[in-house]
């Protein structure tokens, strides 16, 4: 006879297949969006356990940044470019927080950043995240904070203003872009707190510049930075 219980999850599996979106292999858990194979094939850095790693030298001179790292090295073309667009125009959330417990091991896997006290994810334009639906950034500090037992708080800092990215313009100008763009709304939310300002992708740091110099002027606050991925 058949036993329809234990046939439901191949069934549902045959229609929604659950596949690898490096290899498009079926043989991976649930939980996960990469097979092990192209999971270990991704560009590690070991930023976060290198003081005066290339992320951490992006904000000298500019702001103070307690300690800093990313993940993975970012190029073009690459299984990494295609995670973090399906994460950013596809709608597909689940990457994020999965690619948030891949760095929430990295991060424990280092002692500098024990003193981290809360999470706070960069905002995103408010249109642009309405548009998304919600905000990469988010959705990897989730990740982050389940595998890794820190508070998320996403209401201390808010973005005022849309802007374009403008790739093809300079630093300056990018930084110029970016000023008055965020704010803090909730001051007490993050006062005396060592905080770790996430994103998914660093390249100049225009944009975790302006915030984590507002988060810095809030008494008490220390900085630290953790991207997914940076371009180096
Ligand atoms: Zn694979």
């Amino acid at each position: 006879m058949l036993n329809l219980k234990s046939s439901i999850p191949d069934f549902v599996h045959l229609f929604f297949p659950h596949v690898c979106i490096g290899c498009g292999t079926d043989i991976l858990d649930d939980q996960h969006q990469l097979c092990l194979r192209c999971l270990s094939d991704l560009p590690v850095t070991n930023f976060f356990s290198q003081p005066n790693n290339p992320v951490e030298k992006k904000f000298y001179g500019r702001m103070p940044v307690k300690n800093g790292g990313a993940g993975y090295f970012f190029t073009k073309d690459s299984l990494l470019e295609t995670l973090i667009y399906e994460l950013k125009y596809k709608g597909n959330k689940d990457i994020g927080i999965y690619l948030g417990q891949i760095l929430a091991k990295f991060l424990t896997a280092s002692s500098r950043f024990d003193e981290v006290d809360v999470l706070v994810p960069l905002p995103l334009n408010p249109k642009r995240e309405k548009k998304r639906g919600y905000n990469q950034a988010s959705a990897i500090c989730t990740g982050i904070s389940s595998a890794w037992k820190k508070p998320v708080i996403d209401k201390a800092v808010i973005r005022k203003v849309y802007t374009e990215t403008q790739t093809q313009r300079g630093r300056v100008t990018r930084w110029e872009n970016m000023e008055g763009v965020f704010a803090i709304s909730d001051s007490s939310a993050i006062k005396n707190k060592h905080i770790l300002l996430v994103d998914d992708v660093i390249t100049t740091g225009a944009s975790l510049e302006a915030c984590g110099s507002e988060i810095l002027k809030v008494a008490g606050t220390t900085l630290s930075i953790a991207t997914l991925a940076a371009t180096v």
